[in-house]
């Protein structure tokens, strides 16, 4: 079984995804690590001084998926496991970038279906195309959203806890800017699919928003999960 869940920056998808993962059974699967992998293969050949164009780079390297005994996903570039480096806040911009590429996200897509597929009782999957492009049929498809505040306090903790002080007037020009990239771009844009069920989480804990899901599941599977 595939739970499809899409929505803007900071929302709360991959705290709610792993969480729902982890009461399920299934595994989890955070597609924007993808997009932040070869971003920051792109970052690195920036520092390093643009030796050969982005494009070259961004298609040489090798992103990887694989969960650790404990179910964990860990994601790697050209067999580097990047799962920490990524988080960095540049990262996220520079992946909102090149994620607006075509062939980056045909061959993304194609590595997100693959592991989707194979995934088995199911896996809970979060982005901003999965039940618009990646899984349209997907039988749980859930918009989680938030105010941009919320969001950006959100953000802000969470950088925090991995040691790293930025202003909340940063962090949140930073993700508002993100979903605007995100939402106008042509190919993928991060919208609503049609049959999504929203959760506003802005006064919600994570615990009750796993707990809306969850249901959303056992609903879908007819009572069972
Ligand atoms: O979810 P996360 O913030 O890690 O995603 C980083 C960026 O990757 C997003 O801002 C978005 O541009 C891109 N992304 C995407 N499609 C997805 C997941 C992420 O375009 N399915």
């Amino acid at each position: 079984m595939i739970v499809a869940i899409d929505g803007p920056a900071a929302s709360g998808k991959s705290t709610t995804a792993r969480a729902i993962a982890d009461h399920l059974g299934f595994i989890y699967l955070d597609t924007g690590a993808m997009y932040r992998t070869l971003a920051l293969a792109a970052l690195r050949y920036a520092a390093a001084g643009w030796s050969e164009p982005v494009v070259q780079v961004l298609q040489k390297s090798e992103v990887e998926v694989a969960y650790a005994d404990d179910g964990e996903m860990r994601i790697f570039l050209d067999g580097e496991d990047v799962s920490e480096a990524i988080r960095q806040p540049e990262v996220g911009t520079m992946a909102s970038r090149i994620s607006a590429r075509a062939d980056i996200r045909d061959r993304m897509v194609a590595l997100q279906r693959k592991i989707g597929q194979a995934a088995e009782p199911g896996v809970v999957v979060d982005g901003r195309d999965i039940g618009t492009v990646v899984f349209p049929d997907a039988p749980v498809k859930v918009f989680l959203t938030a105010d941009l505040e919320e969001r950006a306090r959100r953000r802000q903790e969470e950088l925090q806890q991995q040691g790293q002080e930025v202003s909340r007037a940063a962090v949140r020009k930073e993700v508002k800017a993100r979903d605007r990239a995100d939402r106008e771009r042509a190919v993928a844009p991060l919208r609503q699919a049609a049959d999504a069920v929203v959760v506003d989480t802005t006064h919600l804990n994570v615990q009750e928003q796993v707990q809306a899901i969850v249901d959303l599941v056992h609903k879908a599977n007819g009572g069972h999960a």
